[in-house]
C-alpha cells in the first residue's frame, strides 16, 4: 500500500504550484520513496489523509503537538483569541502573559522576544550575540540543525542530513566564513578551537539534545565544557531548544543538564502548533535589542495573539496535568518495549530516548553521540521499515535522521502497537 488515489491526485496538483510539491523538503518523502500522504485532518493521536485513512501519529507536526492534535483546550483558546481579532501590530495581553509564563519556567532568563519560527529565533539570537560581544565568529556542531539561516547551513542535520548535502546552494562561502564547525562529543577539538580563536568567538550554539541527525545524546561533561570555555573566553552560550524546550520539561535541556545558557531559542511546543519562535536571556543582554539597544530585530506578526493563545493553553495544560512526568513515563515504557523487540528479533538497531523524544538508531547496537558515528547504511535500512509501518497505519517521520515524538494523548497500548509493528517487521526480514 502506498499513498491512496486522492493523495496522489492532490500531490500532482501540488507539484504544479509548489516546488517539489511541498513547503518544507522532508515532507516530500524523497528519503523513503513513494509519494507523501496529503492530510485532511488530525485529532488526538490520529492523522487522517484525503483518502480517509487513519494513522497513529508519532510525528506530531515535527514536535509542537505535545498534547496531540487539535487538543480541545488549545482549539478553544485559539477560537476565543481569533474572535478578538487575529493580529493587532501592537502590544497585547496574551504576548505578555506567555512571556511571563516562559520566564517563570525556564532557568536563567528574564526577558524574551517572540518571532514566528525557530529559524527566525536562531537568526536573531546570533545577531544579538554578535552585537553584544562585538565579535564575529559563531561555533556550531556537525549534525546540529538551527533552521535555514544562511551561515548555519554548514554540516547541518534535518533535511540536509537526509539529502547528504554538506551545505546549500545559494549560500556564498563569504557568509559561512565566520562559522566554525566542530564535531559533537569531541573535547579535544573544542579545546583546540578555543585555544586558537577563543577571543574571537561571539557565541557557541548547540542543540543540547541534538535531534536533527538522529538523537545524539551528549555527555553532560561535554555540554559543561561549552559553558566553561564560553565563560573563560567571554563568548555567549546559546542553547537551541526549539525541539527540547518545554518538551523535556518546563526548563528544557537547561534544567535537565543543570547548565544555564546565556541565550536560549525556542519554537515548536511554545506555539502549541501555531507559528511561534522566541529567544530569551537575561534582561541586560536582551536590552541590547531595538528599541532599547542597537541590535535591530522586528516582525509584523511577532507576538501574534492567536498564536500566543495556543502556546499559553499548551503550557498551562501541561502544567495542570503534570504532563512532563507522564510523558517521561510513556517515553520510558516505549524505550523498554523497543529495546525488548530489538533483543528478541535480533535487529541491528538501538532505541535512543530522552523524555518523550525517541529515535531508532539503525545498523548499530551502540547509540551514536556524533554525526560521524551514525551508521552509513541507516537511511537504506530505514526506508522499508518506514513503509511497512505506514502500511500498518503508523506514521513515523519520513527520514532515518528525524526523531519521533510521544504526546500526552498516546496510551500504553499505542506504544505497544508501535513496538509490535517493529517486531513483525524485523522478525519477517
Ligand atoms: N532549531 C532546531 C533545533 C530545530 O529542530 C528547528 C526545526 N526543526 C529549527 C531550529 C528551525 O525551526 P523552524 O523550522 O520553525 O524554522
Amino acid at each position: 500500500m502506498s499513498a491512496g488515489p486522492e493523495s496522489k491526485a492532490w500531490f500532482e496538483r501540488a507539484k504544479r504550484v509548489l516546488p517539489g510539491g511541498v513547503n518544507s523538503p522532508v515532507r516530500a518523502f524523497g528519503a523513503v520513496g513513494g509519494e507523501p500522504l496529503v492530510i485532511h485532518s488530525a485529532r488526538g493521536k490520529t492523522i487522517t489523509d484525503v483518502d480517509g485513512r487513519d494513522y497513529l501519529d508519532f510525528v506530531g507536526s515535527w514536535g509542537p503537538l505535545i498534547l496531540g492534535h487539535a487538543h480541545p483546550k488549545v482549539i478553544e483558546a485559539i477560537g476565543a483569541a481569533a474572535k478578538r481579532g487575529t493580529s493587532y501590530g501592537a502590544p497585547c495581553e496574551l504576548e505578555i502573559e506567555l512571556a511571563e509564563h516562559v520566564v517563570s519556567l525556564y532557568p536563567g532568563i528574564e526577558q524574551l522576544r517572540f518571532v514566528s519560527s525557530g529559524t527566525e529565533a536562531v537568526m536573531s539570537a546570533l545577531r544579538l550575540a554578535r552585537g553584544a560581544t562585538g565579535r564575529k565568529l559563531i561555533v556550531k556542531f556537525e549534525g546540529c540543525y538551527h533552521g535555514h539561516v544562511d551561515h548555519m547551513l554548514v554540516a547541518a542535520g534535518s533535511g540536509l542530513a537526509t539529502f547528504g548535502r554538506p551545505s546549500s546552494a545559494g549560500v556564498p562561502e563569504e557568509l559561512t566564513g565566520l562559522t566554525r564547525v566542530l564535531p559533537l562529543d569531541d573535547d579535544a577539538a573544542l579545546e583546540a578551537l578555543f585555544h586558537h580563536e577563543g577571543d574571537r568567538i561571539a557565541a557557541v550554539i548547540v542543540e543540547p539534545v541534538p535531534a536533527n541527525n538522529g538523537l545524539l545524546l551528549q555527555r553532560r561533561e561535554f555540554l559543561k565544557k561549552l559553558r566553561d570555555y564560553c565563560d573563560r573566553d567571554g563568548a555567549l552560550l546559546i542553547f537551541d531548544e526549539v525541539i527540547s524546550g518545554f518538551r523535556l520539561g518546563p526548563g528544557g535541556a537547561a534544567a535537565h543538564y543543570d547548565i544555564t545558557p546565556d541565550l536560549a531559542t525556542f519554537g515548536k511546543v511554545i506555539g502549541g502548533g501555531m507559528p511561534v519562535g522566541a529567544f530569551a536571556g537575561k534582561a541586560a543582554l536582551m536590552d541590547e535589542l531595538a528599541p532599547s539597544g542597537a541590535v535591530y530585530q522586528a516582525g509584523t506578526l511577532s507576538g501574534n495573539p492567536v498564536a500566543m493563545a495556543a502556546g499559553l493553553a499548551t503550557l498551562r495544560t501541561l502544567e495542570a496535568e503534570d504532563g512532563w512526568t507522564r510523558l517521561d513515563e510513556l517515553g520510558a515504557h516505549l524505550e523498554h518495549e523497543l529495546a525488548g523487540v530489538i533483543e528478541t528479533s535480533g535487529a541491528n538497531a538501538s532505541a535512543v530516548r530522552i523524555g518523550s523524544i525517541f529515535w531508532l538508531a539503525l545498523e548499530t547496537r551502540s547509540p551514536p553521540r556524533s554525526a560521524g558515528a551514525v551508521a552509513k547504511g541507516a537511511a537504506e535500512a530505514y526506508a522499508p521499515l518506514f513503509r511497512a509501518l505506514l502500511d500498518g497505519g503508523i506514521a513515523l517521520a519520513p527520514s532515518a535522521y528525524e526523531v519521533g515524538f510521544v504526546s500526552l494523548v498516546h496510551s500504553i497500548p499505542d506504544l505497544d502497537r508501535l513496538a509490535a509493528a517493529l517486531e513483525r517487521f524485523w522478525s519477517g526480514q
